[in-house]
């Protein structure tokens, strides 16, 4: 099976090559604020909309005049750029009819870039090559890496580079294409997760992962940041001096977040052959203003990703519950579902069976034993490749005949 999978690794930048990659993004962002200008002007005047190729054609011709600094970039970065753009649109339009169709969602224009949001970022493709300890780009040359031998070296066909910058700090990320082996049926053991904020991820089999202990002084150290910029005046430099310290303590939180999430869902896609989770309620999650439940939001949306994508990779199939599966309310020993259970209440403790249990186990527990129920017996319940969305209001008994079960 041949995947694609993205490297990601820090750069070790001179300040030469700072700045060439400073200007390599600055002609990206020229590009891509040019065509959607071009666009703009088309659609407002009833014209044929510019596509990228014909934008990349105007703008060539202007580089023998007005633009003879973007000489100094590789043709890539505009190029990709306006790719995007294109790309920008076309999901554009589809938002567009998809809300004409009647899916409440929000619908955004694309938007022009600004430099004052302090990120940068550039595609390029072409003659990459990779050594243990740097990077070969167009036009710009060997870049040094902070970390050697995490690139591919061989084995795989690299299709771009995209070079950014965030918190101060430069990356490179490779896409490749890299071929997998394929996998037998396994022997290896199911499991239920249940995703959580105190603790990351509870998982049927009594194991659990728990959320990095940095995360909560750092996140103590966000929200006095953020008040440092709020108080300092609007457009003073020690405002942008404030501002750069708390997107630097931003990468830093996502950056230890991410490292936990990628530590438990290689373990968990590597060791296991299904997986089933809960579904998320989008729309609940975006009423919550609270600093630490929007990042474990977050958190759980990367988490699911990266579970999907690295069980496609070692042969272990994931599974999404119904929404409303009453997992933290129902007995895992004897079936029966509880009215309610407080959101203090760390334990499950059941008045027909008697069984005491963890709450999060409980719960996990719950959803694996959804696995059996799908796979074992009723041809519906598995039946479903679109998610279902029951419509009555969170009515647990009548959700708990419903197993449905959706592959992700
Ligand atoms: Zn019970």
């Amino acid at each position: 099976m041949i995947v694609l999978r993205a490297f990601r690794t820090e750069l070790d930048l001179t300040n030469r090559q700072k700045t060439a990659c400073l200007r390599h993004s600055g002609a990206a962002r020229y590009a891509y604020n040019f065509g959607l200008a071009r666009k703009l002007e088309a659609l407002q005047a009833g014209e044929k909309v510019p596509t990228a190729f014909d934008l990349h054609r105007q703008l060539v011709g202007l580089k023998k005049t007005e633009l003879a600094w973007m000489y100094e970039v590789s043709k890539c970065a505009p190029q990709e750029a306006l790719r995007d753009l294109d790309c920008a649109f076309a999901h554009f339009f589809r938002r567009v009819n998809e809300k004409r169709a009647g899916r409440k969602i929000k619908v955004g224009f694309p938007r022009f870039k600004s430099k004052k949001n302090g990120s940068a970022s550039f595609r390029l493709y072409g003659s990459i090559y990779v050594f243990a300890k740097a990077i070969q780009l167009p036009r710009l040359g060997r870049l040094r890496l902070k970390e050697s031998d995490y690139l591919p070296v061989s084995g795989v066909r690299i299709l771009n580079a995209t070079v950014s910058q965030k918190g101060g700090r430069w990356f490179v990320s490779l896409q490749a294409e890299t071929e997998l082996p394929s996998h037998q049926i396994s022997d290896k053991p199911t499991a239920g997760l249940d995703l959580g904020i105190s603790r990351m991820v509870q998982v049927s089999d009594g194991t659990y992962f728990e959320n990095p202990r940095s995360l909560k002084s750092t996140l103590t150290k966000l929200k006095r940041l953020q008040r440092v910029v709020s108080r300092r005046q609007k457009g003073s430099a020690n405002r942008k001096k404030a501002v750069q310290l708390l997107m630097k303590a931003h990468a830093h939180v996502t950056n230890i977040r991410k490292d936990a999430l990628h530590k438990a869902t290689t373990s968990l896609a590597r060791t296991k052959s299904a997986i089933v989770m809960e579904d998320l309620n989008v729309s609940g999650m975006m009423k919550n203003h609270r600093l630490a439940q929007a990042i474990a939001d977050v958190g759980m949306y990367e988490f699911r990703r990266q579970l999907t994508y690295k069980s496609a990779w070692y042969g272990c199939q994931v599974f999404l519950a119904n929404r409303f599966f009453p997992s933290t309310k129902r007995c895992s020993q004897c079936g029966q579902v509880k009215d309610n259970i407080g959101l203090g209440e760390r334990e499950y403790h059941c008045e027909y069976c008697g069984i005491l249990v963890d709450r999060d186990l409980n719960a996990a527990i719950n959803l694996e034993q959804l696995l059996d129920k799908t796979t074992a017996s009723s041809a519906e319940s598995y039946a479903c490749g679109e998610r279902v969305r029951p419509d009555f209001p969170g009515n647990a008994q009548r959700s708990r005949n419903q197993t449905s079960i959706c592959l992700a």
